[in-house]
């Protein structure tokens, strides 16, 4: 099927011709793909929004490719107009509009999602190949049912798409191990803002595939990643453990993540959370079963207003014996330093624990506060500053909590790839820090405001006190911003554009470079 833009004219009834000043002139003519074009309607609005809830754009259309040569398409139309951008939009989940085109083409990346999925072997191990707009939970279903292989390094939540969280890193517990999902492919299809589409690796087309990982969508449009496998466990036994001082928590979590493969678990993460029995931010977010009860007469005295928690795995596979699995796990935690009688654990299949955020989603899906606002706060603090931003940021700020999680663990920059496009914090050991705001139905419009302005006031306070530290999912409105972000890494970033995407067509909705008219 051969789709034209012209249909915008005649389902859309309103200010068809006028998108944010867009003329369909010479566009029209030669947006000629084999997909769907859809110009207002629900699909719009889909587009125009995003998980975080706090924009609203409208796009001029949705393209819903049925392949590469279909996003090219897309993206030459739009190289041949004045001023039309092109953003891939994967699932929507970003929070700050990073996925929008004001005025210009939205690629529904999900459409083309099942094309590909072939597992491989090379001599450097199993991998799959995957399209961009495939969401993870389904490229680890498919990988353990039908192979018993899965992927490395993940997200906490697989409801994204795997272009999606390569733009960006792609961070979990598994990553102090393996490094970010940016550091576990190998080879990338990717439709560039040149409009061509191009293979690259770290041996072919390189600049492009380190420009591409981590490049917030700026360079190019992945249609195809080749993620690295692994032979994937039956079980996991997943733990949880309390400490009332923080330098105790870091202390152990540094330690965990500092150790060699086979002698510390497979994934760390850790939280901290309101030493209070507040059940949405406080003790009851810890046990990890229905039967488990937090016992606050455990705590020491001298515990503060937060309290912390370190969150581990261990694989096993079935045939294992529970005497071993139990030996294994009670050999690494015997080292920690955690509050006697807070711990608590279940065992249950790998599949699962990789899907454990989907009960979550179900809960705020039901009570409603999955389709309010998400004012998120992700961040990369260093080592080095790690305890001035617990003593400001957790025991002050946001020693109430965030009505969500409040990520904090450890990862090693060794395990990144420093000519990715991805920006860290200085020295070996540095922190996400993620502070995941669910927002009340019944809240007041001034809520959403007063959290926003609060992750202003956090990142405004790293940025005077000299804090080293990068936000993750950036968010900036200025230039100069912009280029403190990226710091010495800016004029590589920029030289990158010019050389991928010189009219800068892609990715509008980051707000990083101006459409060259
Ligand atoms: P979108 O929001 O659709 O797009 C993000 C950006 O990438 C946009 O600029 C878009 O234009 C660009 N893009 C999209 N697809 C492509 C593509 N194929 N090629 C090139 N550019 C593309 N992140 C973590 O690292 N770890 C987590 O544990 C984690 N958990 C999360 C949990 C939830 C509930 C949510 C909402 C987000 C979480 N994130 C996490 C953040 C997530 O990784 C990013 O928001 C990611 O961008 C979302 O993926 P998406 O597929 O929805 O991308």
């Amino acid at each position: 099927m051969i789709a034209y833009i012209e249909p915008y004219f005649l389902d859309n009834d309103s200010d068809a011709a006028s998108v944010a000043g867009q003329s369909f002139d010479g566009v029209s003519e030669s947006l000629d793909i084999e997909g769907e074009i859809v110009c207002g309607g629900a699909a719009t609005d889909i587009a125009g929004k995003d998980f975080g809830g706090m924009n609203c754009v409208k796009p001029l259309a949705v393209v819903r490719p049925v392949g590469p040569e279909d996003i090219a398409g897309a993206v030459r139309a739009a190289l041949r107009s004045d001023k039309l951008t092109v953003a891939a939009r994967g699932n929507g989940h970003s929070i700050n509009g990073q996925a929008m085109a004001e005025g210009g083409l939205v690629v529904d990346m999900r459409c083309a999602a099942e094309n590909r999925f072939e597992v491989g072997f090379s001599p450097g191990g199993a991998f799959v190949d995957v399209s961009g707009g495939a969401l993870w939970e389904n490229v680890l279903k498919r990988c353990v049912s039908e192979y018993g292989l899965a992927p490395r390094s993940w997200t906490d939540y697989l409801g994204l798409t795997v272009g999606g969280t390569l733009s960006n890193a792609g961070v979990s517990g598994q990553a102090f191990r393996y490094g970010p999902q940016t550091s576990n492919v190998t080879e990338l299809d990717v439709v560039t803002g040149n409009g061509d589409v191009v293979t690259c690796s770290e041996m072919e087309n390189s600049e492009l595939f380190f420009s591409v990982l981590g490049g917030l969508g700026q360079f190019g449009i992945i249609t195809r990643a080749r993620v690295l496998l692994q032979p994937a466990p039956d079980m996991v036994r997943w733990i949880r453990i309390v400490y009332a001082e923080f330098d105790e928590f870091t202390r152990d979590a540094e330690w965990l993540v500092s150790q060699k493969d086979e002698s510390t678990f497979d994934y760390v993460e850790g939280f901290v959370f309101v030493n209070g029995d507040d059940p949405v931010n406080g003790w009851p977010t810890v046990p990890l079963h229905p039967d488990h009860a937090f016992d606050p007469t455990r705590l020491p005295q001298s515990s503060g207003s937060v309290l912390y928690c370190l969150e581990l795995a261990l694989h096993y596979r079935v045939s294992d014996s529970i005497s071993t699995v139990d030996k294994r796990g009670e050999k690494l935690i015997g080292r920690l330093r955690f509050i006697k009688g807070l711990r608590f654990e279940v065992d249950l299949p790998y599949v699962d624990f990789l899907l454990r955020v989907n009960q979550s989603e179900e809960m705020a899906k039901v009570n409603g506060t999955w389709e309010t606002p998400h004012p998120w706060l992700n961040l990369f603090v260093s080592k080095r500053d790690i305890g001035k931003f617990d003593r400001t940021v957790f025991k002050e700020l946001a020693k109430n909590g965030v009505g969500g999680p409040m990520l904090v663990y450890p990862l090693l920059r060794s395990r990144w790839d420093d000519r990715t496009s991805v920006v860290l914090p200085e020295g070996e050991i540095f922190y996400i820090v993620a502070l995941l705001r669910f927002v009340p139905t019944c809240a007041k419009a001034s809520s959403v405001e007063k959290m926003v302005a609060q992750n202003q006031e956090i990142v405004q306070w790293c940025v005077r006190k000299g804090i080293d530290f990068k936000l993750y999912l950036p968010h900036y409105n200025s230039r100069e911003d912009w280029i403190r972000h990226f710091g010495n890494r800016w004029s590589r970033f920029v030289d990158r554009k010019t050389m991928f995407d010189p009219m800068a067509i892609l990715s509008p909705g980051q707000k990083i470079f101006n459409r060259a008219p």
